[in-house]
């Protein structure tokens, strides 16, 4: 079955970039049909509580209600939004087709792929139901909730050191609990780790229970090399042991670096294909939070914007 119409431009995801292209293009008039996903319309943020750090609500906002505005805004401006998947796509010609999980495919002009990316989780009962209730995977956008408390940190690579030497602005004691007896993290980031008065190791330490009813009170660990267990009382737990982007749908059509984020020119959005771009975490390594992902969310539907123009 097929869409008989050919867009100007179709958007996949519904997370802050996509919903703040489908505004952009929206307002510009290119009618966007939006793909929002089945499960997770609206993105990561529908997973957390409040969100302190996106301008323009000065008493924090919940991140679903924060999302459900942005889902109002694009479709007050004309954007058609479809909870459901994209399941395959041909992006290579110069009208691009996307299929719906009813098999049903859509043709446009230009295509913004804004499909995000999945924090790696420990796969824990609790991890899903306690998070934002002391569980995290972002110690940006949650550390400030965290002052004085004693809080661990699951990892041994950059991210999680970076992430445990950040919240010792706020906490009084971070345990980073890693699997092995050494790190993986560089050499300059370890030894900043080591001197830290407020970080402790849990070496050969793996997290094996999750601990709260309504909120986090604590974890258990297991030796990874004698099997012992013992609790350790935290009220904050980050997770950082990775993140995947979601760009299996693009592979071998839109390049995409050594971790599978998908390659953008810099400076702009433009993907290698004519015509498709991409936006949000999708995209990026580095800063991953909601202002940066719609903010290049709105870059993509202006480049898509002029690469329309210049079909004209
Ligand atoms: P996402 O929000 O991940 O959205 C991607 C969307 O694409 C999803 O809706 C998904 O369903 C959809 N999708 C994927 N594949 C397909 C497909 N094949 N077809 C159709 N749709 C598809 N950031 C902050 O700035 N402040 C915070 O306080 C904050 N707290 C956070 C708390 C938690 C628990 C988490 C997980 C993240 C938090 N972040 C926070 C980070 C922020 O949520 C992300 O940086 C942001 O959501 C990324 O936006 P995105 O649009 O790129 O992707």
């Amino acid at each position: 079955m097929s869409d008989t119409a050919v867009r100007n431009v179709i958007i996949i995801g519904s997370g802050p970039a996509g919903y703040t292209a489908a505004v952009y293009a929206a307002r510009a008039q290119l009618e966007p049909l939006v793909f929002e996903g089945s499960v997770t319309a609206g993105g990561a943020l529908m997973t957390t509580t409040e969100v302190e750090n996106y301008p323009g609500f000065s008493q924090g906002i919940m991140g679903p209600n924060l999302m459900s505005e942005m889902r109002d805004q694009a479709e007050r401006f004309g954007a058609e939004l479809v909870p459901d998947d994209i399941v395959s796509v041909d992006l290579t010609g110069d009208i691009k087709s996307v299929t719906d999980s009813a098999g049903t495919v859509h043709q446009a002009k230009t295509v913004i792929l804004a499909m995000g990316s999945g924090y790696r989780k420990l796969g824990l009962p609790n991890e899903e139901v306690l998070s934002g209730r002391g569980v995290s995977w972002c110690a940006t956008c949650d550390g400030f909730f965290f002052k004085q408390h004693e809080i661990a940190v699951v990892g041994g690579g950059d991210t999680a050191i970076e992430e445990a030497t950040f919240l010792t602005r706020f906490a009084d004691k971070v345990t980073i609990v890693h699997r092995r007896d050494e790190l993986r993290a560089s050499k300059i980031m370890a030894e900043r780790a080591f001197a830290n008065d407020k970080i402790e190791f849990a070496w050969n330490s793996a997290v094996s229970e999750i601990q709260g009813d309504g909120k986090l009170t604590g974890v258990q660990l297991t030796d990874t090399v004698t099997g012992e267990k013992r609790d350790l009382p935290v009220t904050g737990l980050f997770i950082a042991i990775g993140h995947d982007p979601r760009s299996e749908l693009v592979k071998g059509q839109v390049h995409l670096d050594e971790d599978g984020y998908v390659l953008v020119q810099p400076g702009t959005t433009e993907t290698n294909l004519p015509g498709v771009f991409a936006a949000g975490d999708l995209v990026d390594h580095t800063y991953r939070q909601a202002i940066t992902a719609a903010g290049t969310g709105c870059s993509a539907a202006l480049d898509a914007e002029r690469f329309l123009a210049t079909l004209e």
